[in-house]
């Protein structure tokens, strides 16, 4: 929540900046709290081991004092603890009943409880003294926190300052070499920038090393290509689509001339005008249901096809009988298949691919032989519908599948086609993760081959491109 609403409408450098320089501040704290702790440990063992040295000086200076005694002066054992107290400390000498039989405290020595965490106490060994029943030993007590405290504040007065400085100059560094080090995504910006300026999709150059940026420069170009050749083509399909359109529109507006002016006394005009209006009617309603179809299948993902194992027999055998009573005397359909035929398909649209194949097929064969035959090899099933009629030139051959792509314009559009079977066809295939290339037949005619995966693992759906060649 916080974080966001720092972050919010940010540049990218400040908030590297920011980033950064938190993580510094941390990096900061944890060192100063580290060598602070760190000190304090050493100081501390460093003291005690002062304290150790110190009680066994004092032993060894009251036992050899005692060396061939038979009694002892006590004011001698505390001129000894005079001669060796500081002013943070209390030496005392301690009997097995911890009752403090001499205690020669320093001159800032305050009573503090034994418990107090910086009170430091180190005990000599036991020694026996003469007069005493029980053995007692030198005990030496240090309020470390009165004799250390000085060397800490020391301490944190130069850590303290220093970690403010070392903040500062980082901050100031990340800032600029974070500018430094987005300059390339900078520039990149002002590409494009100068890109919206000219109305123009010119590729940006590779102007820099930094690796991210240079892929980053790559991809865009690529996204660029592709939305410059999809726009091309958009413009294209709509000219083509405006055209296609136009024709109908027009020979109906002319058949509507002819019956304002002769239609109302000729009976014989106005039969033909209506007749010729309502077969462009129902061409203008073809090109709408094929636009739409194919707008859908290129929108179409693999969830859309309702793909479901079957045999493809029965759609063969339904095919067979549907168009062998279309098709015209002298012109033969032939279906033969080798089973087991199974693959997962949409059924509906390899019926509509099949229908816009044969439709070809027998538009463009006079008399002859349009045969279809279908058989399985390893993950796909081969489908192939060949015919004897007047074919398609070689040079013609990569633009088959593009919408609205006629081989010979005039002629074709008089046999009712609009140029968007095969795109329709590829698009289907394409759905299904197959593929659709169309050839010159060795004994002259066309031959389609399809081939289309039998599981549904086997091959992804391809999308289908919007207008393209000729399939490899
Ligand atoms: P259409 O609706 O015009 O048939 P298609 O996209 O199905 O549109 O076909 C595109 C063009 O390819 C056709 O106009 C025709 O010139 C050519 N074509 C397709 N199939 C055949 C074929 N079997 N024999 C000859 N030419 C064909």
């Amino acid at each position: 929540m916080l974080g966001s609403r720092l972050f919010a409408n940010r540049s990218l450098t400040a908030r590297l900046t920011l980033l950064l320089s938190v993580g510094m501040l941390f990096f900061l704290l944890f060192f100063s709290i580290f060598i602070y702790i760190n000190n304090y440990r050493l100081m501390y063992r460093h003291e005690q081991q002062l304290l150790n040295d110190k009680t066994k000086s004092i032993y060894h200076a009251i036992t050899d004092d005692l060396k061939g005694k038979r009694s002892v002066r006590l004011s001698d054992i505390n001129q000894i603890f005079a001669n060796h107290v500081d002013k943070h400390q209390s030496i005392q000498l301690v009997d097995t009943a911890d009752r403090i039989v001499i205690a020669v405290d320093g001159g800032n020595w305050r009573q503090h409880g034994t418990a107090q965490p910086d009170l430091l106490s180190v005990n000599s060994e036991s020694f026996s003294l003469p007069g005493f029943s029980t053995p007692v030993h030198v005990r030496i007590l240090e309020d470390t926190r009165e004799r250390l405290d000085p060397y800490f504040r020391i301490q944190l007065a130069t850590l303290l300052p220093a970690s403010g400085v070392i903040l500062l100059t980082s901050t100031v560094s990340i800032h600029a070499l974070t500018r430094v080090g987005l300059k390339p995504l900078t520039r990149f910006i002002e590409h494009i920038h100068s890109m919206n300026e000219v109305h123009q999709f010119n590729p940006i150059p590779a102007y820099t090393r930094a690796k991210e940026i240079e892929e980053l420069i790559a991809a865009f170009n690529t996204l660029l290509e592709r939305v410059e050749e999809a726009i091309t083509k958009q413009n294209q399909f709509i000219a083509d689509a405006s055209h296609e359109f136009r024709t109908p529109l027009t020979i109906i507006k002319g058949y509507i001339r002819l019956l304002h002016r002769w239609g109302k006394d000729n009976a014989e005009v106005r039969e033909e005008a209506l007749t010729a209006i309502e077969h462009e009617c129902a061409r203008l309603f073809r090109l709408i249901d094929d636009l739409l179809a194919l707008a859908k299948l290129q929108n179409a993902s693999s969830h859309v096809m309702k793909r479901e194992t079957q045999s493809l027999v029965p759609l063969l055998k339904e095919v067979n009988q549907a168009w062998s009573t279309v098709f015209p005397p002298g012109l033969t359909l032939t279906v033969e298949w080798e089973e087991p035929l199974v693959a997962a398909i949409d059924r509906e649209k390899i019926r509509q691919l099949l229908d816009i194949v044969l439709d070809n097929a027998r538009k463009y064969t006079k008399q002859g032989l349009v045969a279809v035959t279908a058989h399985a090899a390893g993950e796909w099933i081969h489908l192939k519908v060949r015919d004897t009629g007047i074919g398609i030139p070689r040079d013609k051959l990569p633009h088959i599948f593009e919408r609205f792509y006629r081989v010979e314009r005039s002629r074709n559009r008089g046999q009712g086609g609009s140029g968007l079977g095969l795109a329709i066809a590829r698009s289907i295939v394409s759905a299904h993760g197959g593929k659709i290339e169309i050839a010159a037949a060795p004994q002259g005619g066309t031959e389609v081959r399809i081939k289309l995966p039998r599981s549904l693992q086997t091959a992804q759906p391809v999308p289908a491109p919007s207008s393209a060649g000729t399939e490899p």
